[in-house]
C-alpha cells in the first residue's frame, strides 16, 4: 500500500481516516484521471435469439483497466461514481462509445443493436434525451441500432419526469429495456404505462432455474406477463444447457450468458457471428 503515488495513502491514514476511507479516496481521485488517461473500455456481450441462434445485438459492459490495480468491477466504481456524480462524464463517455462502436459495426455489414447501461443519476440529471439525440446525429446511427437499459428504481423516481423522457426516447425510436427486472419495486399497473420494448429477467431468478420452484414460477410469469404486454423477454447470466432448454419451453425470446458468450473486447464480437453461433444454440 505504500506504494501509492507520493505516500498520499499513508498520510490520510495517519490523519485519522480508516483504511476503508482511504482506498475509496483513492479510487476517487484515481477516477477522476481516468478517462483522460483511456484507462476506461467497453466489452461487449452478445445476446442470441433463442429461437434462430442469431446474434441480434450486444450489452456493453464497462470495465476500468486501473494501472495499479488491475481490472476494477464496475460493480465496484459505478456506485461510487454515482455517489460522487463522475457517472455523468462516465456514462457519457459509454454512450459515445458505444454508438461509435455501433457505428463501426454497421458500416461492416453487421447490423448489431447495442444495449448501454444508464445510471439514475445519469437519466435525471440533465437531458439525456438531446445527449443521445445529438450522439445518433453524430455518428449517424439508426436510432434502433441503440438500446438503453434502465433499472426499476430510475422509473419509480420522479415517475411523471421519467414517463416523459422515457416518451421521448421511445419517440426517437430508440429501444428501451428493463434490466434486472424483479428485483426492484415496480407495480404492475405502472409497467404497463412505460414505453418500453423489453423486460430483462435478473440472472439471479435464472440461475436457481433447476434447482428452485420458486424461481421457475417467477421466470414462467414474467415471460407470460412480457408477451401479453407485447414486450420482448432477456434472459440474463444463462450459464447451462439446462437453464437455455427451460427458457426455450417456456417462450424466452432471448438469452444472454456465460453459454454463449462472457462479455469481450470488441474485435472479438465478428468472429462470434461467424464460429459461434450456429454451434451454441444448436
Ligand atoms: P447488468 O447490467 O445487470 O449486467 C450483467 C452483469 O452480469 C455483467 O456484470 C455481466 O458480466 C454479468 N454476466 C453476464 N452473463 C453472466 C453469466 O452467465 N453468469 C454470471 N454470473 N454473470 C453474468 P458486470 O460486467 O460486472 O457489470 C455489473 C453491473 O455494473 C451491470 O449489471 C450494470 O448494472 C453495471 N454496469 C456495467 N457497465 C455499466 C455502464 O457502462 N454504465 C452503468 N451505469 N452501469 C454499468
Ligand atoms: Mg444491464
Ligand atoms: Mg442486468
Ligand atoms: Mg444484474
Amino acid at each position: 500500500r505504500a506504494k501509492h503515488a507520493g505516500g498520499s495513502w499513508y498520510e490520510l491514514y495517519d490523519a485519522g481516516f480508516g483504511q476503508q476511507e482511504t482506498e475509496r479516496l483513492a479510487l476517487e481521485t484515481a477516477m477522476h484521471r481516468a478517462i483522460d488517461r483511456d484507462e476506461f473500455l467497453l466489452n461487449y456481450q452478445p445476446q442470441v435469439d433463442i429461437r434462430t441462434g442469431e446474434i441480434i445485438g450486444c450489452e456493453a459492459l464497462i470495465r476500468w483497466r486501473h494501472p495499479e490495480l488491475g481490472m476494477v468491477s464496475p460493480a465496484q466504481f459505478i456506485p461510487l461514481a454515482e455517489e460522487n456524480g463522475m457517472i455523468i462524464r462516465i456514462g457519457e463517455w459509454t454512450l459515445r462509445t458505444a454508438c461509435r462502436q455501433a457505428k463501426e459495426w454497421q458500416r461492416a455489414g453487421m447490423p448489431v443493436r447495442i444495449a448501454v447501461n444508464l445510471s439514475a443519476r445519469q437519466f435525471h440529471q440533465g437531458d439525456v434525451g438531446d445527449t443521445i439525440e445529438n450522439l445518433l446525429r453524430e455518428f449517424e446511427l439508426p436510432a434502433e441500432l441503440l438500446e438503453l437499459e434502465l433499472t426499476e428504481s430510475i422509473l419509480m423516481e420522479d415517475s411523471a419526469r421519467s414517463l416523459a423522457m422515457m416518451g421521448k426516447l421511445h419517440r426517437m425510436g430508440v429501444q428501451l429495456s428493463i434490466d434486472d427486472f424483479g428485483t426492484g419495486y415496480s407495480s404492475l399497473s405502472y409497467l404497463k404505462r412505460l414505453p418500453i420494448h423489453i423486460l430483462k429477467i435478473d440472472q439471479s431468478f435464472v440461475r436457481d432455474i433447476d434447482i428452485d420452484a420458486d424461481d421457475r414460477a417467477i421466470v414462467t410469469a414474467v415471460i407470460a406477463l412480457a408477451h401479453s404486454m407485447k414486450l420482448r423477454v432477456v434472459a440474463e447470466g444463462v450459464e447451462s444447457e439446462q437453464q437455455l432448454d427451460f427458457l426455450r419451453r417456456h417462450g424466452c425470446d432471448i438469452m444472454q450468458g456465460y453459454l454463449f458468450s462472457k462479455p469481450v473486447l470488441p474485435e472479438i464480437i465478428p468472429t462470434l457471428f461467424t464460429t459461434e453461433t450456429e454451434r451454441a444454440i444448436a
